[in-house]
């Protein structure tokens, strides 16, 4: 099936085309052997939107062939970087102008709340895609010395054909942290969405078209993540696969990949990030930086500020505060204006987090805000705070990806720093304190990716993003990505020594 889903948004009343197909060499076509559609739900009612096209490992393949010819044809080293600029911000123009539709669909699949979606996801898209343009025509090498004879210089060429692998809890922006540098550099992409999120990308695939891409620059094949994605990892054609999602996936694709072809991986990973606040701190500041730490997105983020230690001082006053704010937030439907917070993005990830809720009580940690199941539909979880935790317990050790927030107590700096640093993870981590030396001491010794600073969970795109120990490889946004899809070529040039 290749067709087009005719979707109502109840709330706005707009009817929107969404093509069901495999988004392949600037067509929408159906699977060449899997007639299973992927069905896509709405969180808010549990109800069904629509169905999609299953990507087989077949698809892949085709996938691959298109981006292969492409790169070799029509982009890669036969455009320029001037051309490649101009494409990509006429992708980004055509975004803007059909924010609106696109946030519609992005709530109505993801739940998140539609401004958030209108003037976060999507705006950072559009800006992350204008920002890589802007560097399309500066990819630059070196000259080097080597002797009176001979000089060198080294050219960043693009690295070929990339798989993309993205999750569901920014389905359109972790789109456009991939998809921007890639094509900035030349590359080709065969992107993955999630099964889960996959309209956006679908109604991205339009707008590819439409600014003029040629065939086989960008192709989209959703897929169950143990078909197309596993295809993407082992493909033998692909010489980088970029990967957002669980560290246990991404242990798996970098298994794939070097039982392949050795591809080039990079992978943005798991996280349980700890949050540190010491008291000498603007205690109702940090609370707000806390509270949007772990409830954004309904604590559906990767580097989400899961683990909070407070200081033993201030740890009651602070907690009040925190419980205060946290209970202010409104979680609704996305489409409810008041909705600070929408539903969890699916029952499977409901049913974990509920899972994790009942293991923290049954271990004996207090519930000092949530905790309660609403008996409406709609996958809904209210901000849940833990108090009297101890460091074994499963809500303090492991990811939960949802609303729930596990605060611990530290006497010293030394403590903290030992707390926070005691975790396989290394995503993000935050402080807030008024003691400059403070500040700089703690961030110094954080092992993680991001340390963020009297704030928590802002990002730019021209500052780094990425894991260390079990949360990554590899950085997305800013100058480091570019160099993840650039292979550096060196080439040797001699004008003068002759050989005896
Ligand atoms: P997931 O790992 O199950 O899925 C992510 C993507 O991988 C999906 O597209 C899925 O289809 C695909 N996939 C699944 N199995 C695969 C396989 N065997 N081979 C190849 N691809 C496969 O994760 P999820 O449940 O969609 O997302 C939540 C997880 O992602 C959380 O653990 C979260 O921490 C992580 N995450 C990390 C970041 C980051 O930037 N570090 C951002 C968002 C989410």
């Amino acid at each position: 099936m290749a067709t087009i889903a005719r979707v109502s948004v109840t709330a706005t009343g707009r009817v929107v085309e969404i093509p069901t197909g495999l988004f392949i060499n600037n067509e929408f076509v159906p699977s060449v052997d899997n007639q299973d559609l992927i069905d896509v739900y709405n969180p808010a009612t549990e109800e069904k939107i629509c169905s999609v096209v299953g990507a087989s490992a077949a698809d892949v393949d085709r996938a691959v062939k298109a981006a292969r010819d492409a790169f070799n044809t029509t982009w890669g080293k036969n455009v320029s970087g001037f051309e490649r600029a101009r494409l990509i911000n006429k992708l980004a123009d055509l975004i803007d102008r059909d924010k609106d539709e696109l946030a519609e669909i992005e709530t109505l699949n993801n739940g998140k709340p539609f401004k958030i979606a209108r003037d976060f996801d999507i705006g950072d898209t559009i800006s992350c895609l204008r920002y890589y343009a802007g560097w399309a025509d500066k990819i630059a090498g070196q000259t080097l010395e080597v002797d009176k004879n001979k000089w060198a210089y080294t050219k960043h060429e693009p690295i070929g054909v990339c798989g993309q692998i993205i999750p569901w809890n920014y389905p359109i922006n972790m789109w456009s942290w991939k998809v921007a540098p890639a094509l900035a550099v030349g590359c080709t992409i065969v992107m993955k969405p999630s099964e889960i999120t996959p309209l956006t990308a679908q109604l991205l695939s339009k707008l590819i078209v439409e600014a003029g891409f040629p065939p086989g620059v960008i192709n989209h094949v959703c897929s169950v993540g143990n078909v197309g994605g596993a295809a993407i990892s082992a493909h033998m054609g692909i010489d980088k696969v970029a990967f957002t999602g669980s560290t246990v996936t991404g242990r798996k694709i970098m298994e794939s990949a070097a039982r392949s072809n050795l591809k080039k991986v990079t992978l943005e990973l798991g996280g349980k990030s700890p949050h540190l606040v010491f008291e000498s701190a603007d205690l109702e500041e940090a609370a707000k930086w806390v509270c949007l730490g772990i409830l954004y997105n309904s604590g559906q983020d990767c580097s989400a500020g899961s683990r909070l230690y407070v200081q033993d001082t201030i740890h009651d006053k602070f907690v009040s505060l925190l419980v205060q704010r946290a209970k202010e937030l409104v979680i609704g439907d996305g489409f409810d204006e008041k909705s600070g917070g929408g539903p969890v993005v699916s029952k499977m990830q409901y049913d974990k987090i509920w899972s994790y809720i009942e293991s923290g009580k049954a271990d004996g940690a207090t519930v000092v805000c949530g905790g309660q199941k609403r008996t409406s539909k709609g996958y809904y979880v209210d901000p849940t705070i833990f108090t009297n935790t101890r460091e074994d317990m499963k809500i303090v050790k492991d990811e939960i990806f949802g609303p729930v927030l596990v605060v611990g107590k530290f006497k010293t700096e030394e403590e903290a720093i030992k707390l926070a640093n005691d975790t396989s993870y290394g995503l993000g981590a935050g402080l807030h304190s008024n003691d400059a030396g403070q500040c700089l001491r703690v961030s110094n010794a954080l092992e993680s990716g991001t340390v963020w600073v009297n704030q928590y969970n802002l990002l730019t795109n021209n500052v780094p993003f990425g894991g260390k120990k079990q949360s990554g490889i590899g950085r997305e946004l800013g100058s480091y990505a570019i160099e993840e899809y650039t292979s550096v070529k060196g080439v040797h040039w001699n004008y003068g020594e002759k050989l005896a």
